[in-house]
């Protein structure tokens, strides 16, 4: 008995019907994508994309981290990237509090000190998310023959506006 049983049990029923045995784990439709963690992305799906077509990597806000654009390297030499997308989000905790904010909540929730937690938060979300795209686009092993664009995800009408 697990704790996890239920997700078990779906995952039998996915396996079922498995039809991604064999498959090479590049990206088929040539994307990679950064978004945030939030669980109202449906990364995919919102590209009208399906599994095997894309790298995606994410975390809070959606941001160009150094283990982001390690995957970004990975994906361009080796995984037939040839698109890049950042994609941070609209309401998205990581632009709507301050850090000193976030370690209230976290601390308040697990009863202890989270102030030495760090969070990075975004003062400006448009801002930071040209400075992420110029990362990518800099970056050394990234050739410019790879698209590099950034994208606001706006939660509430699903639409993607490109800002850079
Ligand atoms: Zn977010």
């Amino acid at each position: 008995m697990s704790d996890f049983d239920d997700l078990l049990q779906a995952n039998r029923a996915f396996a079922d019907t498995f039809d991604l045995g064999g498959f090479d784990g590049k990206a088929h439709a040539g994307i990679a994508l950064v978004t945030c963690m939030d669980s109202r992305i449906d990364p995919l799906r919102m590209l009208g994309l399906t599994a095997g077509d894309a790298k995606i990597f994410r975390n809070p806000g959606g941001r160009v981290t150094p283990q982001a654009l390690e995957a970004l390297v990975l994906g361009v030499h080796l995984l037939k990237v040839n698109r890049v997308l950042i994609v941070p989000h609209t309401r998205c905790a990581v632009a709507t509090n301050t850090e000193a904010e976030l370690r209230e909540k976290v601390g308040a929730s697990a009863g202890i000190d989270a102030s030495w937690q760090p969070f990075p938060v975004v003062a400006d979300q448009v801002a930071a998310l040209g400075e992420d795209v110029q990362k990518v686009r800099s970056h050394p092993l990234v050739p410019d023959s790879v698209e590099v664009g950034g994208f606001l995800y706006d939660v509430d009408t699903g639409l993607l506006g490109q800002q850079y």
